[in-house]
């Protein structure tokens, strides 16, 4: 998501650091010797410690006084993670260690403040004394204090972690049992088109699964020696033709496991695909696949379109029900301005146009699923049911909109072809953030000149193609279904 910020204007600390950020601009290696040079960076790297622990204390300060007025901090946290450019859950952690840094670490925060320690080392310091009282944390902080700044981050926590376990046994115990309750499972986009799948659980389950998936492989050539002759020969002959490496066969075992296919077989869930009809359908235009060959999965990234068009067809041969819906741009190709028109009967029409509008919360910087549909006007100032009036957040920052001082209006409805869809975003502390939704072939997506556009010979894919109703998505609670028209004014291209 893209994101623009406006700073109301501040005097103080603010406007001085502003002023020495601007003069490091005319830091010049041109001219300097190597040692200068090195110095330079030492004082540089420095200089990020302490401002850290500048903004820890500007940090705790802003959530501890909001906590003892006996309110909720969760929109102060929010403001907080639009300032430092990250998601609310990783303002969390920041507000955290703030927290124990000023209050519970002063040896921590004096080398932090020094410029000592780096960030990331004042961090694995608060992390690994988590368990401790306040007072045994203290106690580690001191004894910390000679060897800190001088430890590599493994040896850090190694000793942060004795040096605990020392005072409180328990603790020790304790973080083990945390650590369990933090088991979980996440998906992750990776280069190339493809995506990491990671568990994290207790090491003796997952050793013991990974022992059982890698004894099948070894035993994955030998053959039943009471099948018979016929059957023998043919698990002799698969066995064979199976050239795949271990660790192919590993992943594509697990992959069976979880999803409860076999090799080969497609995907049934649904997966969306976005893609231009030239990526489709390159026979429909001489056979030319076009330039920016992709697709795109929202939310996601993009696939190679060859990917994308081998994946439909295997699910059209293995006759999986297969539905293709057709996306209407304004002219420029970036924003999405309506679905297809063929598909009267379905009612999500306007809940399925905000998934794949906005795959991913419209707060700058959250990256989280957007999972709940949000009236940007709400409904009781008179704000419409309509996809101009909606944006996707995640669930935490629908929350956080409904605190006093949050401001959210939309700027460009992204349906009259002046631009994509704009949310401003006002915050309690009066800085304003602008949301852009992103282009509908995904991030990156650069604009095509409008000249020699070929037009399709004919759009064939309707006949073909199994429709099958939606799947129970997980958008539930979204906005009530649109009116049977909405977003139906767009041209189709394709009617005539
Ligand atoms: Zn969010």
């Amino acid at each position: 998501m893209k994101g623009m910020e406006g700073t109301p204007s501040l005097a103080g600390p603010d406007l001085q650091v502003r002023s020495f950020l601007s003069s490091l601009g005319g830091v010049d290696p041109e001219g300097m010797t190597e040692p200068e040079r090195v110095a330079a960076v030492s004082a540089l790297e420095a200089l990020k410690g302490a401002a850290a622990a500048a903004q820890a204390r500007l940090t705790a300060a802003a959530v501890v006084d909001r906590e003892a007025l006996g309110e909720d901090s969760r929109s102060v946290r929010a403001d907080i993670a639009l300032a430092r450019k990250c998601s609310p859950t990783l303002a969390d952690q920041h507000v955290g260690v703030a927290k124990a840094l000023v209050s519970e670490m002063p040896e921590t925060m004096a080398a932090l403040t020094r410029g000592e320690l780096s960030e990331r080392r004042a961090g694995i310091l608060v992390r690994e004394t988590a368990c401790l009282s306040a007072e045994h944390r203290a106690e580690v902080d001191k004894q910390l204090a000679a060897t800190m700044t001088s430890l590599g981050d493994k040896a850090l926590a190694g000793a942060a972690r004795r040096a605990g376990a020392a005072l409180d046994a328990e603790s020790l115990a304790e973080r083990n049992r945390r650590a369990v309750a933090s088991r979980r499972m996440s998906v992750r986009p990776a280069v190339d088109g493809m995506a990491w799948l990671s568990i994290l659980g207790p090491m003796k389950d997952v050793i013991g699964a990974h022992v059982a998936l890698t004894a099948e492989e070894a035993r994955r050539h030998v053959i039943d020696p009471t099948l018979s002759p016929q059957a023998w020969a043919a698990a002799a002959a698969a066995a064979e033709a199976d050239t795949r490496g271990k660790g192919a066969w590993l992943a594509d075992r697990a992959l069976e496991l979880l999803s409860g296919r076999a090799k080969d077989q497609p995907q049934p869930v649904e997966v969306n695909l976005v893609m231009t009809d030239k990526v489709l359908l390159p026979a429909a235009f001489d056979g030319q696949t076009p330039d920016d060959d992709v697709a795109v999965i929202p939310g996601w990234g993009p696939i190679p379109g060859e990917e994308a068009r081998t994946h439909i067809a295997d699910l059209l041969d293995s006759q999986t029900q297969t539905w293709i819906r057709r996306l209407f741009t304004d002219p420029t190709g970036r924003d999405l301005v309506a679905l297809d028109s063929q598909r009267r009967r379905f009612q999500g029409g306007l809940r399925k146009f905000l998934q794949l509008r906005d795959p991913t919360c419209r707060v700058p910087w959250c990256d989280a699923p957007a999972i709940e549909g949000d009236h940007v006007q709400p409904v009781h100032d008179g704000g419409g049911t309509t996809g101009a009036n909606a944006g996707g957040l995640c669930k935490r920052h629908n929350q956080i909109k409904e605190e006093v001082g949050w401001y959210f209006a939309v700027r460009s409805t992204g349906l009259d072809g002046t631009g994509p869809h704009g949310i401003r975003i006002q915050t309690p502390t009066g800085r304003v953030h602008d949301s852009t939704a992103p282009p509908i072939l995904g991030e990156g997506w650069i604009a095509p000149s409008l000249e020699d556009e070929p037009v399709p010979d004919a759009w064939m894919l309707d006949a073909e193609i199994h429709e099958m109703p939606l799947p129970e998505d997980p958008w539930g609670g979204w906005i009530p279904d649109p009116p049977d028209d909405f977003g139906l004014n767009a041209e189709n291209p394709w009617a005539a």
